[in-house]
């Protein structure tokens, strides 16, 4: 059955000379994965090979369970071109779709997360946006919507809260599921470090998800960041690509 959507491009490989497999984020469809047959066609209508962050209509047909569809056709609605300008704006751009298609099973719908990515691809795309708050939030909120974020308000060990200001910080475990106090924080467990300007952001974070204006300074960006990307690659078992370009890892 043929379907219409809006939808990102998350990964593209070539098929053949002229063909490309894509996989895209649908807003209601979740991820499908379609052969683009003639795309890389300089008179193809999708005007030309698809590329990573391609943003538009989709129209395909999907194939049977987990096997490839096909795309009928796509026309870019957004353009991504002040994106692609500069190098630290792209390589957040890619980080946020590798990280979306690595979180996502395919074919399961998840409209909030299209529009999370949506909202993130235009907010980078804007001159003087403070891109290490933009990827702190899309990571932020992905990991919540996904169920991985974690426990973050009080330790998993003992229950203790941990979110009261001028405490002096406490540990984040991904093996435990979240945070560790003092106390807990003992023994072969593997954990990372959060200090005050990281309990901060996640503070931050937390009051902007429920709609309250908060400030996340970019040293306080990055140093969630750094957190957040150590919980992914936990969970994903492997480092994303991109978070090396992205993710300051010293200042956690
Ligand atoms: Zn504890």
């Amino acid at each position: 059955m043929r379907d219409r959507q809006p939808a990102i491009c998350l990964r593209v490989s070539d098929y053949s000379e002229t063909s490309q497999v894509v996989a895209f984020l649908t807003r209601t469809a979740g991820v499908v994965r379609l052969l683009a047959k003639g795309t890389k066609r300089a008179k193809s209508k999708s005007g030309g090979a698809i590329d990573l962050l391609s943003e538009g209509d989709l129209v395909f047909t999907l194939g049977r369970s987990g096997s490839l569809g096909t795309l009928v056709e796509f026309t870019e609605t957004v353009s991504h071109t002040p994106l692609r300008r500069q190098a630290v704006r792209l390589n957040a751009g890619l980080y946020l779709i590798e990280l979306a298609g690595e979180m996502l099973a395919q074919d399961d719908p998840h409209p909030e997360v299209f529009d999370l990515l949506h909202n993130a691809l235009a907010r980078l795309a804007q001159e003087g946006a403070p891109i290490s708050a933009v990827v702190a939030y899309f990571q932020w909120r992905l990991l919540r919507h996904v169920g991985l974020l974690g426990g973050l308000d009080e330790c998993v060990g003992c229950g203790k809260a941990l979110t009261s200001p001028g405490r002096q910080g406490a540990w984040f475990s991904s093996s435990m599921g979240g945070m560790l106090c003092r106390a807990c924080a003992t023994g072969p467990v593997g954990r990372v470090r959060v200090d005050g300007k990281t309990m901060a952001a996640l503070a931050a974070l937390a009051a902007a998800e429920s709609g309250k204006k908060a400030a996340l300074p970019d040293d306080q960006a990055e140093r969630v960041n750094g957190l957040l990307s150590y919980h992914i690659t936990y969970q994903l078992g492997k480092p994303l690509k991109l978070a090396k370009h992205v993710i300051a890892r010293k200042k956690m």
